[in-house]
């Protein structure tokens, strides 16, 4: 057998003994997995069902219609692509769909939140295109809308991006689209952390305000690792993309055409039967109870966090996710993720908003529900998993103690299976 067998067996002990806490990670379901290990990963697709490059493609049609109709009615949007290999490759593709090399953009600041894909210095979205950014204000850790209407109005961006990968709090569609609206921007929401909660009404919609909505399917929706891209409803677009005659197109046809041929060849089937697989167990009721407790787990933890000394950034949350300002502690980041992963608890270290270290050291960590409670996890385990992280936080030279919490971490998760939800 190969080595890689043994590694990957490796792993899955890792995963069982361990507290996931990483706010952009999950487990997925025995069939989400079949879907994704299946004779699909064989097959070459280019194009889309029923216009397809290669011949053989009747079964893999229906796998995709099937994943793209799923998720049309988890979501009730009009629109969706799911053929994005990840989702930076979705959000490429509206960058495609939407832009010109060079133009405007806006999005949250990657220290204050945002998304490398959201004008990152480091990222083509920032060494391609000219990049404004938003931010919070410092002194409650929400948003600046006014700060960001300013900026807006003097800068006037094409394009405007209301998403995160660190902010706890939900977002105000409506206030960005009427800002977007002022100058004539498109509006792009990225909900790759919080897709699950949004399918299931517990945060706010962005389809009725968003011109186009990205998201990833891995994190919140449990699905694979994948990216996709939706519309509440299709709109004839006005970015100058017209045809030979002279016709503008729809967005569907413009979107479509960014993934492939625009950035992507083939498409995953086998990824794509995988989100089926999940967006079917989405739809089903019991995705409700996970993500009403994923959201509640996080409100607990956050809360016994704060009972323990920690500073929440904006003192809580709304979502799945929170971020830790670990200056009152006098650790920084790097430091404490090296430490928790000694306790086999897994986060990962992240900036805060006015960070004075830089990214590899950062002064906060963020933490996520979402992984923990497919485990099975309760309100009443934040408690014990806030106590145990703050005795490695105050112990975070003492490798005795910490071998300890890695004992009682290990026997919180005796017989909890990867997928119990
Ligand atoms: N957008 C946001 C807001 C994210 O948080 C992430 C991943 O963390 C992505 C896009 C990119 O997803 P992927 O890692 O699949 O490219």
């Amino acid at each position: 057998m190969d080595i890689i067998f043994d590694l990957i067996e490796k792993e899955r002990q890792r995963q069982s003994h361990g507290l996931e806490l990483i706010a952009s990670e999950n487990f997925v379901s025995e069939n989400v997995m079949k879907a994704m290990g299946s004779v699909l990963t064989n097959k070459y697709a280019e194009g889309y069902p029923g216009k397809r490059y290669y011949g053989g493609c009747e079964v893999v049609d229906e796998v995709e219609t099937l994943a793209i109709n799923r998720a049309k009615e988890l979501f009730g949007v009009d629109y969706v692509n799911v053929q994005p290999h990840s989702g930076s490759q979705a959000n490429a593709a509206i960058y495609l769909a939407v832009l010109k090399p060079g133009d405007k953009i806006m999005g949250m600041d990657l220290s204050m939140g945002g998304h490398l894909t959201h004008g990152s210095a480091v990222n083509f979205s920032g060494i391609q295109y000219d990049v404004v950014s938003y931010g919070v204000e410092k002194e409650t850790g929400l948003i600046d809308y006014n700060a960001m209407r300013e900026v807006a109005l003097r800068e006037r961006p094409k394009m405007m991006i209301a998403g995160f990968s660190a902010y706890s709090r939900d977002l105000d569609y409506a206030k960005f689209r009427e800002i977007a609206d002022e100058i004539g921007a498109t509006l792009w929401a990225d909900i790759a952390h919080p897709a699950g909660l949004v399918a299931k009404g517990l945060l706010n919609s962005p389809f009725e305000h968003c011109h186009v909505v990205t998201t990833t399917t891995h994190k919140t929706l449990r699905g694979p690792r994948g990216g996709m891209i939706m519309m509440g409803k299709d709109f004839e677009n006005t970015y100058g993309h017209k045809t030979p005659k002279g016709e503008t197109k729809m967005m569907s046809q413009v979107l479509d055409g960014a993934v492939f041929p625009g950035i992507q060849g083939g498409p995953l089937e086998h990824v794509i039967a995988g989100k089926a697989v999940a967006f079917g167990e989405a739809l089903d009721g019991k995705f409700e109870i996970y993500a009403k407790q994923v959201k509640s787990n996080a409100q607990a933890l956050s809360k016994a966090m704060i009972d323990r000394g920690f500073d929440i950034v904006s003192g809580g949350t709304d979502n799945h996710l929170m971020l830790v300002d670990l200056r009152n502690k006098n650790v920084n980041g790097k430091e404490t993720e090296k430490a928790l992963v000694l306790a086999d608890i897994t986060c990962n270290k992240n900036m805060v908003p006015f960070d004075d270290k830089s990214p590899f050291t950062t002064s906060g960590i963020r933490l996520g529900t979402a992984a923990i409670t497919t485990r099975g996890l309760k309100e009443n385990d934040m408690d014990t998993i806030a106590e145990l992280i703050s005795e490695v936080v105050d112990n975070i030279k003492n490798e005795e103690v910490i071998v300890g919490v890695r004992k009682k971490v290990n026997e919180l998760m005796e017989g909890k299976n990867l997928f119990n939800y």
